[in-house]
């Protein structure tokens, strides 16, 4: 048979491909609790993400199966040994500062806008039409392919943790959620929340009590709004210029605002991905750092004291006794994520850190602990992922790397990240693709955006992968 041009296969393809992945994309497929039910762990939209794809994969004459609404697959071919592909159906939600609607799709110069256009849904809508271009050629495989779709990765992964407790492990795979050349290592996740239990303390001698504190919807994000009320006998005259000063010298979007009975202060910053918080700006820190200067009630100040001893300006853990680093994957990060207090009420700071490969996650741990104990605080709901490692000469490598090469006409160099991806759910797993070397990281960001050219190169690579490791 005459080698397969893999991307001229794509382009006969391109307006069905953005057509598909634009009604996909239409979806508001953000976790929602409150319109969780049967068939639908993760809320109505992500419910309706999944069976969007399966319904595709099903009308193209693939073997479908839905896992009970937590994910689910569209299967290809025969053989004993399966392929996994691993994608998610569900985003983060949209924050501000958008030029077109996030869920409406909008195609400008060449790149096509949404949340989720590049994580992970166009990527999944990629590798998905790999496939299908793959059965039409009617190209001869031994292996099962799976696209393996989850609805909750950008949240508690109980999507592949319940899959993979009812199906079958592939015997490698790869997901497209990270950067092209290939990813073999990826650091370790410690998720947790730093909790305060309220002891209805005394409120003498105040000027103004913190009556809340909020910023931050995920843990994996750089907060980039920030709320702050205060109530009490101080002169708000006085804290609004404060304010006022605070926002030019750092020069931070804002204001506060005066309101029957309390002082709102507002703060904002720039999203990021959790994995590098130092590049964004976290408004919450800001905020603390501002109050910090502000004479709050002993609980509010306690905690807002504990937020700029333990996290403002220490984005990889230097405040808290845990930085390491290692020579493949860098620095551990710390993320403040998501900041909740009210007066008289339990309170917390939910964190994010990424180790390196050979970190120990129990010493991290007991060494956080012991900070937070400092201020009445303890850890709970720590979620503990371990880090990740493929070995460069795995075939699955070997393979991924060559198509790229074939394909860009560039080395694949063997990567390591900070993020976490789908690829340590498998035993054997590796992250490959979609965003290109050199160009610019939007996922969890305002404007998010994949370029067309690109998602059509991603595709042809994704289908040359799948064939080589399934033929
Ligand atoms: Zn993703």
């Amino acid at each position: 048979m005459a080698q397969v041009q893999w991307l001229d296969e794509v382009y006969k393809r391109k307006d069905q491909l953005v057509e598909e992945l634009v009604k996909f994309l239409s979806i508001e497929s953000i976790l929602d609790e409150s319109t969780a039910g049967s068939g639908a762990p993760f809320g109505a939209k992500i419910a309706e993400a999944l069976q969007f794809m399966l319904d595709l994969g099903e009308r193209d004459g693939f073997r479908t199966r839905n896992v009970d609404g937590y994910a689910g697959h569209i299967e290809y071919g025969h053989g004993e040994e399966l392929i996994g592909v691993l994608a998610h159906v569900d985003v983060v939600p949209a924050g501000d500062g958008w030029t077109t609607h996030p869920f409406d799709p909008s195609i400008r110069d060449g790149k096509l806008y949404a949340r989720g256009a590049i994580d992970d849904k166009g990527p999944a809508m990629a590798a998905y039409f790999a496939m299908k271009m793959i059965k039409e050629l009617g190209l001869s495989v031994s292996k099962r392919i799976r696209l393996i779709l989850g609805g909750d990765e950008e949240s508690y992964w109980r999507c592949m943790k319940y899959y993979f407790e009812r199906e079958e492990m592939p015997g490698m795979g790869f997901t497209p959620d990270a950067d092209f050349p290939l990813i073999i290592a990826e650091k370790g996740f410690l998720d947790m929340k730093v909790m305060g239990t309220s002891e209805q303390a005394r409120l003498k001698g105040y000027e103004w009590v913190l009556d809340e504190f909020v910023a931050g919807q995920r843990v994996n994000m750089v907060p980039d709004y920030a709320m702050a009320k205060l109530t009490g006998p101080g002169d708000v005259f006085d804290l609004k210029m404060k304010v006022q000063e605070f926002l030019m010298t750092h020069q931070i979007q804002g204001f506060a605002e005066e309101a029957d009975d309390h002082l709102k202060i507002i703060m904002k910053g720039r999203a990021h991905h959790g994995s590098e918080p130092e590049k964004g700006l976290n408004a919450a820190l800001e905020l603390a750092r501002f109050l910090k200067e502000v004479e709050l009630d002993v609980e509010g100040a306690r905690y807002i004291q504990m937020i700029n001893d333990l996290f403002v300006d220490s984005f990889f853990g230097e405040k808290l006794g845990i930085a390491q680093e290692d020579d493949r994957v860098g620095k551990l990060t710390v993320n403040a994520g998501v900041f909740q207090y009210k007066h008289r009420e339990d309170h917390y700071v939910r964190i994010n850190v990424r180790y390196p490969i050979k970190g120990n996650s129990s010493e991290i741990l007991t060494e956080i602990e012991e900070k937070v104990s400092n201020y009445g605080m303890r850890l709970t709901d720590i979620d503990h992922k371990p880090a990740h490692f493929c070995e460069p000469e795995h075939p699955l490598v070997q393979t991924l790397a060559r198509v790229y090469e074939e394909q860009t006409g560039q080395k694949a160099e063997l990567m390591a990240i900070g993020g976490g991806t789908y690829a340590r759910t498998l035993d054997t797993g590796v992250a490959f693709g979609p965003v290109f070397p050199g160009k610019p990281e939007t996922a969890h960001q305002k404007d998010e955006f994949i370029e067309l050219e690109d998602l059509f190169k991603a595709t042809a690579i994704y289908a040359q992968a799948i064939y080589e490791l399934a033929k």
